[in-house]
């Protein structure tokens, strides 16, 4: 926040803080103590009264954004949206391999084009409605996202191998989606093997929680393969079914705030940030501030290798035009003030570079140490 204390004031002016005080007073304040904190303009007004000048009250990061943003989307424009869905579960429980077999069942329906590019996730069309998978199964991104402050699931599906049983990744997953509060659906996986025991899953998950819809509880299950793709269709109907109910919305014709999925430098074309669309619509031309990026969007292209005027809400897409390189869990917002937004990019670097200064005279530090 950009508040100070009224002492801290007086230190910076070399002033007593009762003079201060007694000023602040003259001048209509009322309710107010030696120990009261002052917003900024405030302080820059009694700072005024003896003669000086406040350089930088520090603005917070989320002040500067709504200021580079300017006017917010109004409320009655919302819309429904489509699901996002997070796969997790123990290694080898099968989280690639029906990730895969979803995106190929969508291509297989027939839909033109059908998922080309891999762009840290792909929309698919179910009987129910669009779903949005994010395309890298696994816990890392997740966590990572929500460190950055960035909330990109609605959904997870945990994978549970039904011929294995709950895992240290598996109670990893569950407290990873309890703590975000994202509801949880079960996909145990590999039914098809011989040695596959469904309902101890059920039994093993019901121990942690997860109590199954059809005894009683109120988790989503749903045997699967992910290998003959027995099933799969069922569990995306379930999975439409469980967020319809999350009556979940956004508002198109605002401008597009989002995530960093996935970032790299590509040596053709520069930044290539790959981001979902939360809120708004993203369009080509617009000025984009991801991390420490504020760029010019100069190309967009779907998950279907196309090329794209916009996105709209849930949407995964690549971005062309970033000068620098954001990082995967990073927020994006789409900027109206170019100016306000290099403050806020010249603050960030700053930052970054101030972390990296003390992490590498620590590194001396150590360094040293070690020599003695
Ligand atoms: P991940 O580590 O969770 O991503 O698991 P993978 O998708 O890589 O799968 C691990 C192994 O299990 C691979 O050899 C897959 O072929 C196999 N597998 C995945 N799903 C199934 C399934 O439904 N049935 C059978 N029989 N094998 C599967
Ligand atoms: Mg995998």
């Amino acid at each position: 926040e950009d508040n100070i204390a009224l002492q801290q004031l007086a230190q910076k002016m070399s002033l007593k803080a009762t003079d201060v005080l007694m000023k602040l007073i003259q001048m209509g304040m009322g309710g107010v103590n030696i120990n009261s904190t002052l917003d900024s303009d405030t302080a820059k007004l009694l700072a005024s009264e003896f003669g000086y000048e406040v350089e930088n009250v520090a603005k917070s990061d989320d002040d500067m954004i709504a200021e580079a943003r300017g006017a917010a989307g109004a409320q009655e424009d919302l819309e429904a949206r489509a699901p996002i869905v997070t796969v997790m579960g123990h290694v080898d429980h099968g989280k690639t391999s029906l990730l895969d077999r979803i995106r190929k069942a969508n291509v297989a329906a027939g839909e033109a084009g059908g998922i080309t590019q891999h762009i840290g996730a792909y929309r698919v069309d179910t009987g129910k409605g669009p779903i949005v998978f994010l395309d890298t199964p696994g816990h890392e991104a997740f966590t990572a996202m929500r460190a950055r402050g960035a909330q990109a699931t609605d959904v997870v599906v945990l994978v549970v191998a039904a011929d294995d049983g709950v895992m240290p990744q598996t109670r990893e997953a569950i407290n990873h989606a309890r703590a975000a509060e994202v509801p949880i659906i079960v996909a145990v996986n590999k039914i098809d093997k011989p040695g596959a025991r469904p309902d101890q899953i059920r039994q093993e998950l019901s121990g942690l929680g997860l109590q199954p819809e059809d005894w009683g509880g109120d988790t989503l299950f749903v045997n699967v393969s992910a290998l003959s793709g027995e099933n799969v269709d069922v569990l995306l109907e379930n999975i439409a079914l469980q967020t319809e109910i999350m009556e979940l919305q956004a508002n198109p014709a605002a401008a597009a705030e989002g995530v960093v999925l996935e970032a790299y430098l590509d040596k053709g074309r520069g930044v290539v940030a790959n981001v979902l669309v939360q809120n708004g619509t993203l369009n080509q031309g617009d000025l984009m501030l991801a991390g420490v990026a504020l760029g010019r969007i100069r190309a967009l292209t779907d998950d279907r290798g196309r090329r794209v005027k916009n996105a709209g809400p849930a949407t995964p897409v690549e971005v062309l035009g970033l000068p620098d390189l954001p990082q995967a869990g990073d927020q994006f917002f789409v900027v109206a003030d170019q100016k306000k937004a290099q403050e806020l990019v010249d603050a960030r670097k700053k930052a970054v570079a101030a972390k990296a200064k003390t992490t590498t005279a620590k590194g001396l530090e150590d360094l040293y140490a070690m020599m003695k």
